[in-house]
């Protein structure tokens, strides 16, 4: 920051000075020559506070997040089925509606958690898993991490010699 009166670099704050209905920013000594009104310093002290940023649509980021098998309506339709339990049985074991459960089958609603490791319990099945080992399942198509398409294709050239 140079004066904005004599050029120099200022020292420190530069002061805020009424120059002819102007506000210079000024060093010091000008500030006490030239100023007829030395205006109170910018509201500049106030310790800028750290913004707490939360991560935006990273929804699978928790490690130890627990969630749901996406086929969990099949895996709960068949294990029923396997074990010869009519849906108002099942229902009734776990202590909810009938049609809570018919929805759960239909995939139209999600077990929440309690009920998705009592539905677990009841039928010998794996319905929550951590999210992170959600790619596992599917793992046909995934790239190996780091790298990019154009070191696959290097990759695959290299092997074709
Ligand atoms: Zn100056």
């Amino acid at each position: 920051m140079y004066c904005e009166i004599c050029g120099r670099p200022i020292e420190g704050e530069p002061i805020p000075v009424e120059v002819d209905k102007a506000v210079l920013y000024v060093c010091r000594s000008c500030a006490t020559r030239y100023g007829k009104k030395v205006l109170p310093p910018p509201p500049q002290q106030q310790q800028k506070r750290p913004v707490l940023q939360r991560p935006k649509a990273a929804p699978r980021q928790l490690p130890l997040e627990m969630e749901l098998v996406e086929n969990y309506a099949d895996i709960i339709k068949r294990a029923r089925e396997n074990l010869g339990l009519s849906r108002e049985t099942l229902a009734a074991m776990l202590g909810v509606k009938e049609t809570v459960l018919r929805r759960i089958e239909a995939g139209q609603l999600q077990p929440d958690f309690s009920l998705a490791k009592k539905l677990e319990k009841a039928l010998g099945i794996r319905l929550l898993v951590e999210a992170r080992e959600e790619g596992g399942a599917k793992a046909e198509g995934r790239l190996e991490k780091g790298l990019t398409l154009g070191e696959i294709a290097e990759i695959r050239e290299d092997g074709e010699k």
